[in-house]
């Protein structure tokens, strides 16, 4: 508020001063939550290199439960829709798992269930979900030719960021469903899925427009739906993100075109030979 706004409040009444107040309010909520979304509060305290975090394969080894062993999604799905391992069972309606093609290439990952996933059991399904089928449809991909999966599998209550203690309790169980897939890409979508994911507490700001490596699957960052609900200025450089995706994944197909590689029981995604891109 500068001092002509305060100089044009001397003689406000008590209407306006709260409407002024509300407004500035607002706008304070919104810019810390776009920061939020940016660099986030407290989730890693130490800054660890990419580099050095454990590999996934050496994470699920030191855990002897059976759903570790589990040969399918089916399969995992069933050892561990129960789970309580963390406070979260106890308030979700229901378990999270994942969606979509259990051969597909690209895994999209959020961080963890909201209120309408949390009822229907489904992950991105509300507001956010819708979004990103119309992301997926620009890139000339269906819903059903990628998973869709969360770092967590339970709703944090009340939309809350999880916690760094949920996240290293549920992790496996993502690590174990991308083993299964054997994508060739991910998308990290937001801060808190790119940091649980590669380890590290870098802002969301310096992980995109990078491709990381996880264990031989490419991995690139961008925003997560809902931030971009919040902020639609940041649609275009998500689409540039995505574009970038799009041009990769190209390569990748090409590539395995050229040398005659595919999974073996693979179906999907089904693309076109050539698309366009919009712009
Ligand atoms: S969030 Fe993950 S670890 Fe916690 S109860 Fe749910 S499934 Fe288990």
């Amino acid at each position: 508020m500068g001092v002509k706004d305060e100089k044009s409040l001397a003689g406000a009444t008590p209407g306006v001063w709260n409407q002024t107040i509300s407004a500035f309010l607002k706008d304070a909520m919104e810019y810390l939550m776009e920061q939020e979304d940016l660099f986030g509060n407290i989730v890693y305290t130490t800054k660890k290199g990419l580099s050095h975090r454990p590999k996934p394969a050496e994470q699920l080894a030191l855990i002897k439960e059976p759903w570790v062993a589990a040969e399918t999604l089916d399969d995992l799905y069933s050892m561990t829709k129960d789970c309580l391992k963390c406070p979260l069972g106890a308030t979700r309606t229901h378990f999270v798992f994942g969606v979509g093609n259990p051969h597909a290439d690209v895994m999209f990952i959020g961080e963890a269930p909201g209120f309408d996933e949390d009822m229907q059991g489904e992950p991105f399904v509300g507001r956010a979900g819708q979004l990103l089928n119309k992301i997926l449809e620009a890139v000339h991909l269906r819903r059903e030719d990628v998973y869709i999966a969360n770092i967590l599998k339970c709703r944090p209550p009340g939309n809350r960021d999880p916690l760094l203690s949920e996240m290293e309790t549920c992790t496996p169980y993502l690590l174990k469903q991308i083993e299964l897939i054997r994508p060739k890409i991910i998308i990290a979508l937001g801060r808190i899925a790119a940091q649980a994911l590669l380890h590290t507490n870098e802002s969301l700001t310096e992980l995109r427009e990078k491709v990381y490596d996880f264990n031989g699957i490419k991995v690139l960052v961008t925003y997560h739906p809902a931030a971009l609900l919040r902020n639609p200025g940041w649609k275009r450089p998500a689409w540039e993100d995505m574009k970038k995706f799009r041009k990769l994944y190209d390569q990748i197909l090409e590539s395995a075109r050229a040398g005659g590689k595919s999974k073996p029981d693979e179906t999907g995604p089904h693309l076109p030979d050539k698309h366009s891109m919009k712009s």
